[in-house]
């Protein structure tokens, strides 16, 4: 821990806040930073200079309008869009997604990739494939950061992936430490649906909220009063206990919701895999239809406990499977309605492609709170 602030620290910190202003107003005047900062006349310039040159802000004039006065017009400070960018990843077993982001936080680039869960370290070197391919694409451009968003259990304080239930060799993963040191970048690793829920709902006025992602496992992100609350291990909504003794899951217990109400639960149970399940469940095959009858019951037992448990009405549902959400989602809102009565919950459905895009917008947060203008400082 630093005793005392620095000169340079002083620099860092008001350099990092003026940065923070100009990204959330737009385009703004070097008068309108130094009211805003109580930072004097020379800091400012000092400090946007510095910006300038770093690539983190451009300078734009405005067009000169006809018959203004000979007053001097002045020139407009905003977020250099084309120089600095993040990474996101989505590993999940559905697959891998890679985007960049600017740091107007705009997605600029979208990569995927099959997944491959059978081996770690066939995950591993896809995940460095994948990463590679996107550090690629931004060219000579300035990599401030990775983000990735991890299926399975999360050490997000560490950077740790403690487990992934569908890969069997998986297990206290250092996937931050391995990926920043093959990149040499900054990189912060969290649990899936937090990154989904970050995205959602930035620029929100979101406070409480519960998110789902079913697709071949099933994750929870819970957001209270307006910060995403997590623990490792915490809201593994998907390994509760639906059925007492009941059909194998991946993670190695018996009667699992993600026994039941997951893809592969699902496909495990049909015994052939999901995508068959569901075009024999179009078909009317009583034992497909019957599958999709149990899961839409189970999960919205467990949905509408979740609801209870925490108190909260605003349910957020995304993943695959609502892609076949005609085989089951009638049902599904009939068992809520029957569990909750008069005040069942609120849902609405989000795209996962934000798990990569919500990962990407958290580098890019803790990117710019560290950004860092000129070393000649330190000499
Ligand atoms: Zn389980």
């Amino acid at each position: 821990m630093k005793k005392y602030i620095n000169q340079q620290d002083m620099k860092q910190a008001n350099a990092a806040d003026v940065f923070g202003l100009i990204r959330a107003r737009g385009q703004v005047t070097r008068k309108q930073l130094e009211q805003w900062t109580n930072l004097s006349w020379g800091a400012v310039s000092n400090i946007t200079a510095r910006l300038i040159q770093s690539g983190y802000i451009v300078e734009t004039k405005p067009e000169k309008i006809e018959g203004a006065g000979a007053g001097r017009t002045p020139s407009y400070l905003a977020v250099n869009e084309a120089e600095h960018f993040c990474i996101g990843l989505d590993i999940n077993s559905s697959g891998l997604q890679a985007v960049v982001v600017n740091l107007q936080n705009k997605i600029v680039k979208t990569l995927s990739k099959p997944a491959d869960f059978r081996r770690k370290d066939i995950l591993l070197s896809d995940i460095y494939k994948l990463t590679d391919a996107i550090v690629q694409t931004a060219g000579g451009h300035h990599i401030l950061g990775i983000g990735i968003a991890m299926q399975g259990q999360v050490d997000a304080l560490n950077g740790v992936s403690v487990s992934l239930p569908h890969c069997k060799d998986w297990a206290q993963v250092p996937l931050g430490s391995l990926v920043s040191e093959r990149f040499g970048l900054p990189v912060l690793v969290e649990h899936d649906p937090n990154c989904i829920l970050y995205a959602q709902s930035a620029g929100t006025k979101t406070e409480n909220v519960i998110l789902l992602r079913v697709d071949n496992g099933i994750g929870m992100a819970v957001m209270l009063e307006g910060s995403i609350f997590d623990r490792p291990g915490m809201f593994e909504l998907g390994h509760i206990c639906a059925v007492p003794n009941g059909a194998p899951c991946s993670c190695g217990k018996k009667g699992c919701l993600e026994a039941y109400a997951s893809q592969e639960g699902m496909a495990r149970r049909y015994g052939k895999p999901f995508d068959r399940l569901a075009a024999a469940a179009k078909n009317g095959e009583s034992k497909a239809v019957l599958l999709f009858e149990d899961m839409a019951a189970q999960l919205a037992a467990a949905i509408c406990n979740a609801s209870t448990l925490l108190h909260i009405k605003n349910i957020v549902l995304c993943g695959d499977m609502w892609r076949y959400q005609d085989l089951f989602y009638d049902k599904f809102l009939h068992c809520v309605q029957a569990i909750s009565g008069d005040n069942p919950p609120s849902f609405s459905v989000t795209d996962v492609e934000n798990a990569a895009f919500g990962a990407a917008l958290i580098a890019v947060e803790r990117s710019v709170k560290h950004i860092r203008v000129g070393k000649d400082d330190n000499k």
